[in-house]
This record gives structure tokens, C-alpha cells and sequence, in this order.
């Protein structure tokens, strides 16, 4: 390892917090290197952010500069070239290699920085890329690398086989929510207490919105998410310590009531870089170790950061910059208003009131909200996945185009034909009816696929299967779901139904 020289500047990028970025042992710069940090506001004025996203972001950066004190030099600039200018003027700097391919060829065309290698996750760029050089296969699998993982790592491992004989405990999980639950009935998730910074943070956003100069979509709240190791480390604990137990079963699971669930709400500290995906499946590891936690959830939490986490991102970096662009199904439906304003009232569907209203009030909701109400939705309605994309990226506070491109263009739109997953993931209103209490109060019924009641899942799903009949036929996993069309007698009424049918 090269060790950087004391005087070279540093760069932390927003979502590069955590003390593992600094880190001369991890790749980091010298430990007495100077760090510079960047607001740029020109970032917030591009897009339309969740206000509980920018808040997030907005105060972790600035708790993080308060805890570096001297070290740091804090530029508020219009852009990232100006406030870099501004800072160091010409001269050299560092920095760890950024998290998106735009940030990371606007850092390689600037001469006078230097790249450092990426922090924040388990597996190296050239590793991954032996791995799966090493499948010489188009179709890579999340399954195949999380075992790699395993393996590599030591996690969950009794010498060379897994922790109790299986390396995938799915059969034991993602069961329906307790009947006549409205809440799971879990100790409540970490919330943090806000600070000065937050205050401060709140009225700049305020202005901004007044002054015309940015604008937001979602409520302003409390907020909600860690913004400090500290936080970070607080809700990790709880979560292992009083969570993690119930994980397993009901990670599938939703309730219009409890919207967490027994989910560990760590994905924005894990993307801030303010936790190291390892510290958390140790954690896991070690509760399940000693007696704390059955084996189930603890497989399915590790599984979610050093299976899915770490393949996303390296699958981002894998398929290049223009893996975003696939339209594999060539959907070009624009956005409808309601969706893009968060506006859950709009729209009779109580399962997406219902999610949308999440989304409005925290800029979250848990896995399967995201994959099979929002995305699905989009996904049969043949809405453009590039536009799904991004407004998944601006709605979610855990939101970075690493993390959104092979969960929207990949897993939730199959807008790829297939290179990251085996089949689409959409379902008919059956599947939310059986995972979740939302269909009861819903004008819509789950079973219906014609008429007043027709649901619009139910309907969306056949009417998607009709549209790309030939290339899913092909799909030896959809197969027969697709015979399932000869079978429908008002397959013609349905069709038309849907075309007509304005949401
Ligand atoms: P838990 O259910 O407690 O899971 C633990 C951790 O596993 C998460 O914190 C997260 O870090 C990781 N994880 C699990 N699945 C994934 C995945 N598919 N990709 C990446 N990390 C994963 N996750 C994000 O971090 N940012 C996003 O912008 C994001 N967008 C998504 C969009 C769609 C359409 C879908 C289907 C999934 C998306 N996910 C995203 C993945 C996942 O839904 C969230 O990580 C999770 O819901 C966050 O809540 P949690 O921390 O309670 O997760
Ligand atoms: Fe959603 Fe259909 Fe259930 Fe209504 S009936 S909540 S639209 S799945």
C-alpha cells in the first residue's frame, strides 16, 4: 500500500462518512492529511429530492464536518469544480473512488485528483470481477455470489459448509403477517433526536424552497434516520438486539399499520457510509452465536448486505453506464402526476395509498412495497424505466444511482431481459392480498380481473403477460404462467379494459 502524503488534501464525498474512509490501513488517505467537503448546491437545484432525503444528507455532512473540527475545510459552492477550486485552488488532491459512474468520470477527468480505491463494502472491484469473469456466463446470480461471499468472508460458516447445513434458509421466511394482526408487535426502530445542525439545516431548506431556488416533494418531518456513527451504531444495536429475532419470518410481510415491520432501517446509514456492511453481519453473527437470535433471521439479514447490498453494487459497476439505459421491454409510458407528487389519495388502490403515503411522510417503506406495489405497478402499467429510475433515486432517503440502477432497471423492471434476475417480479393482486391486510378495506377486489372491482394488479398482471406473451414463453420460469392466458374466457373484455383504463 502507498502511503499518502501527509499535505495531499483529502475529498470526502457526502456518502463517504464513516471513519473506514479515512483510513490509511483501508486505502484511506495519510492520517494527517487535511479533508475538504462540498455542499454543492447545484445538486438539490437538478432534481427534485425528498425534503426528508436532502435533510438526511444535508445534516450527516455537517455533523460529520463538526466532528472533524480543524481537519476539515467545509466549501458551500454553487458546484463541485467551484467549491474544489475554491478549497485547494489547483492543487493535488485525494479522494476514494465515488459511488456513481458520472461522479466517477467527472474525479478521473479532473487532473489534479487522485482516485483512491473504494471503502464501504466487502468485496473489491478486481475481485468481483474474477468471480465473475470465472462464471463465463451472460446471467450472473445473486445466489451463486452470496455463497462466494460466505466462503471468502467466513460468514455464518462451520469450516467449509454453512452454519447449520443450508445456505439459504427462504423456506423458513417471508411467511404472511400474523393473522388478525395490525402490527407485528416488535420493539419499535431506532429514532434519532435532532441537533442544532438539524435546525440549521431545516431553515437553509426553507429558504431555498422560498427563494424559489430548489424545490422538494415530501414531507418535512422529524428526522427519521441516523446522521452520525454514532446514530448509526445506535440503531444497529437495537436492531440486533431486539429486531433482528423477528426478521426472518415476516421480511416479506406488510401491514398498513406498522410499516416497519421487523426491518432494520439501516440501508440510509449503510449508504452514507456512516456503518460497514461487515460490523453489521458480525453483529448478526455473533446475537445468533450466543442464543439471541434464531438461525432463519439471522441467514435472511445476512444474506440482505452480503448477498443483494454487495451484489447491486458491483452488478452497477460490472454492466458499465449504459446498463441504465436497457429497455429490454421497450415500456415509454411517462409517470402520471399522482405517483411523481406522492399524492396516495389520488389513486382508489388502498395498497398504493397506502405506500405512497409512506413514501411521502419518510422517503421509505421496506423491500416489498418497493418491489411488488410500486415497481410492479410500474412495471405492467409499461411505464419507462429510465423515469421509474429516477424518481425511485429522488424519493427514497437510501436513494444513490449505484443502488437504484440494478434494483429499478434490474430486479423491479426487467427493463434488462433478464442479466440480473431469472424472471420478472410482478404479481397479481392475489400475491399483495395474501402478504399483506391491504386488500380488505380496498374498493378494488384481489380476485377480480373484469369490471367495477376489477383490481388493478389482477388485471395489470394479465394484460403485461398479453403484451410480451412471445418473449416470456420463452422464459422456461414464466412458461406456464403465460398458458395461463388460453385459459382466461374474458382475456378480450380484460385487454380492453386496461387500455381504456386511466389511473
Ligand atoms: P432490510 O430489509 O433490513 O435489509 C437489510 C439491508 O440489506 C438493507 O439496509 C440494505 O442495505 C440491504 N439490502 C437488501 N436488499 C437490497 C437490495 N436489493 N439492494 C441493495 N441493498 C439491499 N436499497 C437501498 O439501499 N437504496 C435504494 O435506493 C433502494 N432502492 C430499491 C428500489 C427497488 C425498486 C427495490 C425493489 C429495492 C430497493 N432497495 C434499495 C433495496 C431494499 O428495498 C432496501 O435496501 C431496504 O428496503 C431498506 O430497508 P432496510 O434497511 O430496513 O432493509
Ligand atoms: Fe391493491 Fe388490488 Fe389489493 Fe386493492 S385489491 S389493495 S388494488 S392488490
Amino acid at each position: 500500500m502507498v502511503e499518502e502524503e501527509s499535505g495531499i488534501p483529502h475529498w470526502l464525498f457526502g456518502d463517504q462518512l464513516g471513519p473506514h474512509f479515512l483510513d490509511p490501513a483501508r486505502g484511506g488517505p495519510h492520517r494527517d492529511a487535511p479533508v475538504v467537503m462540498i455542499e454543492a448546491r447545484s445538486v438539490l437545484r437538478r432534481r427534485r429530492f425528498h425534503r426528508a432525503k436532502a435533510h438526511l444528507i444535508l445534516s450527516a455532512m455537517r455533523h460529520r464536518a463538526a466532528e472533524l473540527g480543524d481537519r476539515v475545510r467545509y466549501v458551500k459552492a454553487d458546484t463541485y469544480r467551484e467549491g474544489l477550486r475554491e478549497a485547494v485552488g489547483e492543487g493535488a488532491v485525494t479522494v476514494r473512488h465515488p459511488t456513481s459512474h458520472a461522479a466517477l468520470a467527472f474525479v478521473r477527468a479532473l487532473t489534479s485528483v487522485r482516485v483512491l480505491p473504494a471503502s464501504g463494502f466487502l468485496v473489491t472491484h478486481d475481485e468481483f470481477r474474477r468471480w465473475a469473469d470465472d462464471r463465463g456466463t451472460k446471467h450472473l446470480r445473486q445466489e451463486d455470489f452470496y455463497r462466494w461471499v460466505r466462503r471468502t468472508h467466513d460468514f455464518l460458516m462451520e469450516g467449509d459448509s454453512p452454519v447449520g447445513g443450508r445456505w439459504n434458509l427462504d423456506h423458513d421466511n417471508r411467511q404472511p403477517p400474523p393473522r388478525g394482526a395490525t402490527e407485528l408487535g416488535v420493539p419499535a426502530p431506532y429514532r434519532p433526536r435532532e441537533s442544532d445542525i438539524d435546525a440549521e439545516v431545516r431553515a437553509d431548506l426553507d429558504r431555498w424552497s422560498r427563494d424559489g431556488d430548489v424545490a422538494f416533494v415530501g414531507e418535512d418531518a422529524p428526522r427519521a434516520f441516523p446522521a452520525t456513527r454514532r446514530e448509526a451504531l445506535a440503531a444497529l444495536r437495537r436492531f440486533v438486539e431486539h429486531r433482528l429475532a423477528m426478521f426472518g419470518p415476516y421480511e416479506d410481510a406488510v401491514l398498513a399499520k406498522d410499516a416497519t415491520m421487523s426491518h432494520s432501517l439501516l440501508s440510509s446509514s449503510l449508504n452514507l457510509g456512516l456503518l460497514d456492511p461487515a460490523e453489521c453481519v458480525e453483529r448478526a453473527e455473533a446475537r445468533w452465536r450466543s442464543g439471541g437470535a434464531p438461525l432463519n433471521s439471522t441467514e435472511g439479514f445476512v444474506r440482505q448486505i452480503a448477498g443483494w447490498r454487495e451484489f447491486v453494487w458491483h452488478v452497477y459497476w460490472y454492466f458499465g453506464p449504459r446498463y441504465r439505459e436497457s429497455n429490454a421491454l421497450r415500456h415509454r409510458e411517462p409517470l402520471p402526476d399522482w405517483f411523481t407528487e406522492l399524492s396516495p389519495d389520488a389513486i382508489g388502490a388502498n395498497c398504493l395509498t397506502q405506500v405512497l403515503g409512506q413514501v411521502r411522510a419518510t422517503g421509505w417503506t421496506h423491500h416489498i412495497p418497493r418491489l411488488m406495489i410500486l415497481g410492479s405497478f410500474a412495471l405492467q402499467r409499461g411505464w419507462d424505466p429510465r423515469a421509474v429510475t429516477d424518481w425511485f433515486h429522488r424519493s427514497f432517503v437510501d436513494g444513490y444511482d449505484w443502488v437504484m440502477v440494478p434494483n429499478v432497471v434490474g430486479m423491479s423492471q426487467y427493463a434488462d431481459g433478464g442479466r440480473m434476475t431469472t424472471k420478472p417480479y410482478t404479481s397479481a393482486g392475489a400475491y399483495i392480498d395474501r402478504m399483506s391486510d391491504l386488500c380488505g378495506p380496498c374498493r378494488y377486489k384481489p380476485s377480480v380481473r373484469v369490471g367495477e372491482d376489477a383490481c388493478p394488479f389482477t388485471a395489470g398482471y394479465w394484460n403485461l403477460l398479453h403484451r410480451h406473451r412471445e418473449r416470456f414463453a420463452h422464459n422456461a420460469r414464466m412458461t406456464q404462467v403465460v398458458r395461463g392466458l388460453d385459459r382466461l374466457p374474458d382475456l378480450e373484455e380484460l385487454l380492453e379494459q386496461e387500455r381504456d383504463r386511466r389511473y
